[in-house]
């Protein structure tokens, strides 16, 4: 394989210097600094493809992908095209633009339940517009979100659970007022008692409740389907809505997300990451009967300078495009089933605590135990220690992998089975290292 690796690392440590003093931390988004695993950050010149290639010159097999966005992997001609095409048109105009309807076409075509689409220019603005909306439909002010589940970082989801049975949430982050935090009630996933009973207690004063349908923010926490229908058919109970935040899986476990996988409809839906193809961009979608309510049409405010913009509508348009055109969601699976195959064939030989959980082109390495767990409560407290060494000698030996234990991988559809087998590879020889 002609993956060039172990170089200098100097010109990376140069700038990281420099990024102290300049950029908190040395970074624009806190995961990026390695804290969690240790070492230092690479800093990326380039990406071709399932690779991406440091400022030393050192390449990397890429299942960060940028977190997500990239499902055809850097820099994929067609997108490149389209954001060419689109840039010679201009940056943006802060009026619609026609790409906008051609992506929101795919969207409401492809997803069940979606008739309307707003665009907005980040997963956090979709989540946080998506809860407004929920609650000036509904006219209540209770959230309920789940531990393990992320929803970007406005106030109101940066909320851990009260101690004991106080169901009003306390703020995970400095910064967050206990009276924003109280609004929203945390429960654990994959816990059906507790829902009853939040509903029993609270029911007419939820205005939603947001969960990731396929958790994978603090590793892959695959639910029950049972319980999801549980959630939604207490939701419907109560009058309270059911917002699906897919920025992660939308358009990459299926066509039509989670709730296609699970045969589950809910009332709102928040996209991010793929919708907008690499560019910033987020979405929040539903039935034409909620988005009444959403301003220029109703009451509830909501706004962007930037969103639609025309680049980002180009470039997710052709991405789901490409998408649908090329069977994409059976190759990916393919792709990933391979990958995690030969990884897990290498641990049989052994036995290391560990597994791959797995959802389409997702993955996730679970370390400490051999059963999926369903609840970020029964995720290994030691997980993060052995993470770290899995981590250093991928980054050492060409595969750059999330620097957190609880981040999940991302297979694109540019990976090759040639670049697959050799990232098993190296994980492989991590995993012995690591557990020796
Ligand atoms: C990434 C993510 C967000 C936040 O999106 P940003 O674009 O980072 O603001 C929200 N929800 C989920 C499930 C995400 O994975």
């Amino acid at each position: 394989m002609d993956l060039k690796t172990k170089d200098s690392t100097a010109r990376s440590a140069e700038l990281w210097q420099r990024a102290q003093t300049l950029l908190p931390g040395g970074v624009s988004s806190p995961v990026r600094a390695f804290g969690a695993v240790g070492g230092q950050p690479r800093f990326l010149s380039h990406g071709v493809g399932g690779r991406c290639v440091d400022v030393d010159g050192n390449d990397f097999i890429d299942f960060v992908q940028s977190w997500g966005p990239l499902i055809l992997g850097h820099a994929h001609p067609a997108i490149v095209a389209a954001v060419e095409a689109a840039l010679q048109r201009g940056l943006t105009f802060g009026a619609p633009c026609e790409d906008e309807l051609r992506l929101a076409q795919l969207m409401v075509d492809s997803y069940p339940g979606v008739e309307r689409v707003r665009f907005t220019s980040s997963g956090t603005e979709a989540t946080m517009s998506a809860i407004r909306l929920a609650r000036g439909v509904t006219g209540r002010s209770r959230l309920v979100k789940f531990s393990g589940c992320y929803h970007g970082h406005s106030d109101g989801l940066l909320v851990a659970a009260g101690s004991g049975a106080i169901t009003l949430g306390q703020p995970s982050s400095a910064g967050v007022p206990p009276e924003v935090a109280e609004l929203t009630s945390v429960l654990p996933l994959d816990d059906e008692a507790a829902l009853v009973s939040l509903f029993a207690e609270r029911g007419d004063e939820i205005a939603a409740v947001i969960l990731e349908p396929i958790p994978a923010n603090n590793g892959l926490l695959l639910q029950r389907k049972k319980w999801l229908e549980k959630l939604r058919a207490l939701t419907c109970e109560h009058g309270a809505m059911l917002i699906f935040d897919e920025v992660i899986s939308g358009f990459r476990v299926a066509r039509g997300g989670a709730a296609e996988l699970y045969g589950i409809e809910p009332d709102l839906v928040t996209f991010g990451k793929i919708v907008g193809g690499g560019m910033p961009c987020g979405a929040f979608a539903g039935p034409a009967a909620h988005f009444e309510h959403l301003a220029p049409l109703g009451p509830v405010y909501q706004a962007g300078t930037l969103s639609g913009n025309p680049l980002a509508m180009a470039a997710g348009a052709r991405t789901l495009e490409y998408l649908i055109e090329n069977d994409a969601w059976n190759v990916l699976n393919e792709s990933a089933r391979s990958l995690c195959a030969k990884i897990e064939t290498r641990a049989a030989q052994h036995d290391w605590p560990f597994r791959i959980v797995r959802c389409g082109s997702v993955f996730w390495m679970c370390l400490g135990t051999r059963t999926a767990p369903r609840t970020a409560e029964a995720i290994d407290d030691g997980a993060a220690e052995v993470y770290s060494k899995i981590h250093a000698h991928c980054l050492a030996n060409g595969v750059y992998l999330a620097p957190s234990a609880y981040e999940v991988g991302f297979v694109s559809m540019a990976h090759t089975p040639e670049e697959l087998g050799h990232a098993a590879h190296v994980i492989g020889d991590a995993l012995e290292e690591a557990f020796r």
